[in-house]
C-alpha cells in the first residue's frame, strides 16, 4: 500500500504548555551529567571546552507565503553539536516553543546517544517556530521548503542528516528531500531519514524506538536476575514509542498492566491486552474511555508498584517532587530526558536500575542509520535484516555501558555519558585540533 502522505489528523499535535514548563534549563540539565562524566573521566580542559560548546547554531529568517495571500516570517534553527565521527544527525520539530537553547541541548544530546550506540553519526537538532496546527499543508510545505532553502549549505549526506521530531513526519521528509535534491539537479535520498518505505525509507524505523527499548528492557531484566515471563511494566505515553514498546514486550511475555496518553491512563493489575488498547486508540484517538480497567492519572501511573516503568511521553516527569516515591525496579526511559538531574540521585539511593534516555531510546537513531546506509548503497534490506542488526547494536550499547558502569562503580546514566564523551574525545584526540 502506498505511503499516505497526508499529514494525519493527529500526526499535529496541541503545543501543551505544561511540558515547557522545566523544572531545569534543558541545556543546563543535560550539562549537568557532561560535567559529571567529564569530571569521571579526567579529560582534560583543551577537550571540555570543544564539547562543551556547539559546532555551528544557524538561525534562519523563512519568509512564506500564507493562503491568505500574507507574508508571514517564520524563525528556524539548526544546530551542528558536534560532527567529529561523521555527518550531523537529528530531528526538525515545529513548534512555538522552538528556542536556540532547547535546540542545542537536544543537539548535545544527539552527539552522546550515537556514540553510546557507537553509530558514526555526530549530533544535531532543528526547529522552526511556528504552530503547525493553525497551517495548511500547502502553508506547511512552503514553510519547509524556505527552511530547507535557507539551511541548504549545511545539509548534506556527508554532512547533515535530518529526520522527523515533534510535529513533523514522512512527508515533512519527502518535501526536505526533495527541495535539496532540486537544488543539487539529480535526487539524493540520503538526505534525510525517516522517509516514506516507497522514496528510500527503511523498513522497520517506525518501530525501531519501542524495539530497542524492549531489547534493552530484557538485558537489564536479565542482568537483574528478573524473568520476562509475568515482568509488570507500566508505560507512559501510547505513541510511537510507548504503545511499540508495550507491544513488544506483551510479546515477550511481561504483564502490561498500565498505559497512558495525554488524556489520562489505564490500570489493569490483571494485564491489559496491548493490541486491544491499540486498536481502542486507533478508533477512538484516544485511550480515554477504555473500559477494560481503571482509570488512572499520569501522575499515578509513574507511581504503580511495578517491576518497569517506561516513560515514554514527555520530559521532566520524574522529578525531585516524585522520584522518591517511585516503586518500579527498572525505568527505561522512552522519552528524552523524563528524569531531571535533581532526581537522579534519588533514584540511585533507592537502587533503582534506570536504563538512560541516550541508550533506551537510540533505537530510532540506529534505524536511521540503516536508512540512510541503504540509501547510500542503492540495496534495501529486509525487516528481520534490520530488526536482527538493531538487536546487535542495542544489546551491545548496554553491555558497553553496564560494564563501564561496573568499572567505574557508577550508575548507568553517568556510564553512558563517559562512554559517549569518550568515544567523541578519542576521535577529537586523533584528528587534532585544526588551527
Ligand atoms: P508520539 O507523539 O507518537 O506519542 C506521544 C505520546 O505521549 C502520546 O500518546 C501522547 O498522548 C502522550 N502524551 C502527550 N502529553 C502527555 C502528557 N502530558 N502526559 C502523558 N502522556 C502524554 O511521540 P513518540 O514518537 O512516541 O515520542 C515520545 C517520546 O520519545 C518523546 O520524548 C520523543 O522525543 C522520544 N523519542 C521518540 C523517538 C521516535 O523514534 N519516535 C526516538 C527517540 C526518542
Amino acid at each position: 500500500m502506498p505511503t499516505d502522505l497526508r499529514l494525519p489528523t493527529n500526526a499535529i499535535v496541541q503545543p501543551d504548555k505544561d511540558r515547557f514548563l522545566h523544572e531545569e534549563n534543558p541545556f543546563e540539565a543535560m550539562m549537568s551529567r557532561f560535567d559529571r562524566a567529564a569530571d569521571l573521566l579526567d579529560l582534560e580542559p583543551g577537550l571540555y571546552k570543544v564539547l562543551r560548546k556547539p559546532e555551528k547554531q544557524i538561525i534562519v529568517a523563512c519568509p512564506t507565503m500564507m493562503d491568505n495571500g500574507e507574508i508571514e516570517v517564520f524563525t528556524g534553527i539548526r544546530v551542528l553539536y558536534n560532527t567529529s565521527r561523521g555527518p550531523a544527525k537529528g530531528g526538525i520539530r515545529f513548534d512555538m516553543n522552538v528556542t536556540l537553547d532547547e535546540v542545542t541541548a537536544l543537539a548535545a544530546w544527539m552527539t552522546w546517544k550515537c556514540a553510546v550506540v557507537n553509530v558514526p553519526f555526530g549530533g544535531a537538532k532543528g526547529g522552526v517556530i511556528c504552530d503547525p496546527l493553525r497551517m495548511s499543508a500547502g502553508e506547511l510545505e512552503r514553510l519547509t521548503r524556505r527552511y530547507t532553502a535557507g539551511i541548504i549549505n549545511t545539509l548534506g549526506p556527508d554532512s547533515d542528516v535530518p529526520a522527523p521530531d515533534v510535529n513533523t513526519n514522512e512527508r515533512v521528509m519527502a518535501w526536505i528531500m526533495d527541495t535539496y535534491s532540486m537544488h543539487k539537479n539529480h535526487t539524493v535520498t540520503a538526505v534525510v531519514t525517516g522517509k516514506p518505505v516507497e522514496m528510500g525509507g527503511s523498513l522497520g524505523r517506525r518501530e525501531a524506538t519501542g524495539r530497542g527499548c524492549m531489547f534493552v528492557t530484557k538485558e537489564a531484566l536479565a542482568h537483574l536476575g528478573m524473568t520476562l515471563k509475568g515482568t509488570t511494566v507500566a508505560i507512559q505515553g501510547f505513541g510511537n514509542v510507548g504503545s511499540v514498546t508495550a507491544q513488544l514486550l506483551a510479546r515477550e511475555g511481561c504483564r502490561i498492566v498500565a498505559v497512558s496518553d495525554r488524556t489520562g491512563g489505564v490500570y489493569n493489575p490483571a494485564g491489559l491486552d496491548v493490541d486491544d488498547v491499540i486498536n481502542w486508540v486507533k478508533h477512538h484517538k484516544t485511550i480515554e474511555g477504555y473500559a477494560k480497567g481503571e482509570s488512572i492519572t499520569n501522575d499515578e501511573l509513574l507511581l504503580l508498584d511495578v517491576d518497569v516503568l517506561v516513560p515514554a511521553a514527555l520530559e521532566n516527569v520524574i522529578t525531585t517532587k516524585n522520584a522518591g516515591k517511585i516503586r518500579a525496579r527498572i525505568i527505561c526511559e522512552g522519552a528524552n530526558g523524563p528524569t531531571t538531574a535533581g532526581a537522579d540521585a534519588i533514584l540511585e539511593e533507592k537502587g533503582i536500575f534506570v536504563i538512560p534516555d541516550i541508550l533506551a531510546n537510540a533505537g530510532g537513531v540506529t534505524v536511521s542509520y540503516f536508512e540512510w546506509v541503504q540509501d547510500r548503497g542503492g540495496y534495501f534490506w529486509s525487516e528481520d535484516v534490520v530488526n536482527d542488526r538493531l538487536r546487535d547494536i542495542m544489546v551491545r550499547g548496554f553491555r558497553d555501558v553496564l560494564e563501564l558502569s561496573r568499572q567505574h562503580k557508577v550508575n548507568m546514566r553517568t556510564a553512558a555519558y563517559m562512554l559517549s564523551i569518550s568515544r567523541v574525545a578519542t576521535v577529537h584526540r586523533l584528528r587534532g585540533i585544526y588551527a
